[in-house]
């Protein structure tokens, strides 16, 4: 029976057991951390030669560059052919850059706040209030990057497709400051819902009273699959080409999941003139990007199929872990409904959502007894979950036997807390 439909006695005889399963397990003074989406260096492991890719033997691209100087602002044509098959963008399209996506989005956000869009009626963004929707649960360094840049970041709830589009639209139908949307398409953070292609067309043919309205596409996770049946990968920038809004969409990608995150390459994709907008824009602030980084990518991959087939290695080392706290959640949450978590096909992270208003204590709880969460809140807009029960897991850093572990730790302070919110 449900924990909550106990009659209180019940409650409070299990409220003396979850102490003592809390109690056993912060005994053993373990330091777990599930907290951020990194990979295992099991993973980094996978991309040893990388590091070796590129010598003084082989520097030069395909097409003859030396990637050691200067120039080639767009990034190596033969790896944005490549990277542009897997995302189902045209390479004229694929902007290859530096190591970091979030880099490329807060460039276009800057670039769109200082100059406005490529839209004939578009001015700068900074000129008046603007807003930006975020779906929620989203991730919060998008939410953290929007706020820095003087965004008032307005929550909108999702489902399994995509954003509530009757929100979406109550919010941008009459307010012209409501310039984007976040959106994580495949396997989203945190959640892991992947967005339809109904929901991407709505989005598209969305009416905003905002004329320079876009959409920042993050396909972080794009590549990412985990398990059966795979997510489809949207061509967003063909469905925005057909659509009455070619322009809406600006596409951002990263090799940081895939290869190394602290030294992979990064792309930017948009419609033919929104890539020469970005473009316009960047062309001050660099001579080119780092070229041999790119070309030791496009040398320890060889072809699509060779990143297709590196995600499966990936896939083969995550996939136990997600397994694993799928598993040991349902041992000991599975019966009580006082828990519900995600069970992703792909990406980093398992949502874990609890009793409404128990979250905060899990992961002090949670703290205390050695297993590091990422704060309640942490995937809302201002940290702010207004029913302070989501919690966002990320199990792929931590070894197999440590993720067991935590996981284990953090049933019982799930259990711990609901008993104490349910008796007070
Ligand atoms: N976008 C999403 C949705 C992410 O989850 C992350 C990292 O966790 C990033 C972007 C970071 O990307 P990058 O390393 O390319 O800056």
């Amino acid at each position: 029976m449900a924990l909550v439909d106990l009659p209180r006695p019940d409650i409070e005889a299990g409220l003396e057991s979850a102490h003592r399963a809390y109690e056993e397990f912060a005994a053993r003074g373990l330091s777990l951390d599930i907290t951020r989406g990194k990979p295992g260096s099991d993973q980094l492991d996978l991309s040893a030669d990388l590091l070796t890719a590129v010598t003084a033997e082989n520097y030069r691209a395909p097409d003859g560059t030396d990637t050691r100087n200067y120039g080639g602002l767009d990034g190596l044509l033969e790896l944005r052919e490549m990277f542009g098959e897997l995302f189902s963008v045209p390479a004229s399209q694929l902007l290859a850059q530096g190591n970091s996506s979030l880099t490329l989005m807060s460039q276009a956000l800057v670039f769109a706040s200082l100059f406005g869009t490529a839209d004939e009626d578009s001015v700068p963004w900074a000129s008046g209030p603007r807003r930006i929707l975020c779906p929620v649960p989203g991730y919060d360094r998008h939410f953290g990057l929007a706020e820095a840049l003087g965004f008032e970041l307005v929550t909108v709830p999702q489902d399994d497709e995509g954003p509530d589009m009757d929100a979406v639209r109550a919010l941008t139908a009459e307010d012209p400051s409501v310039k984007g949307i976040w959106i994580v398409p495949m396997y989203s953070n945190p959640t892991g819902i992947t967005v339809s292609e109904a929901r991407a067309k709505e989005l598209l043919d969305l009416e905003t009273a905002a004329p320079d309205f876009r959409i920042l596409w993050d396909n972080a996770y794009g590549l990412h699959h985990l398990r059966e049946p795979h997510a489809a990968l949207l061509d967003i920038l063909g469905l925005a080409a057909a659509s009455s809004r070619p322009d809406r969409v600006w596409m951002f990608a990263s090799t940081s999941k895939i290869t190394l995150p602290g030294a992979g390459v990064a792309f930017f994709a948009a419609s033919p003139r929104d890539t020469d907008w970005f473009r316009k824009h960047l062309s001050p602030t660099s001579i080119g990007p780092d070229k041999v980084n790119q070309l030791r990518h496009l040398h320890f991959f060889g072809t699509p199929d060779g990143v297709r087939a590196h995600m499966e290695k990936h896939a083969a080392l995550v996939l136990p872990k997600f397994e694993a706290v799928e598993r040991i959640l349902a041992e000991e949450l599975g019966d009580l409904g006082i828990a519900t978590w995600t069970a992703p096909n792909g990406g980093y992270f398992i949502t874990l959502t609890v009793l409404p208003g128990t979250a905060d204590r899990v992961v002090k709880l949670a703290a205390e007894a050695g297993v590091k969460l990422t704060p309640a809140g942490a995937t809302h807009p201002y940290g702010l979950d207004p029913d302070n029960a989501v919690i966002r897991i990320a199990p792929t850093m931590p070894s197999l036997d440590e993720v067991e572990q935590a996981a284990r730790g953090l049933a019982a302070c799930v259990r711990l807390a609901a008993h104490e919110a349910l008796l007070a």
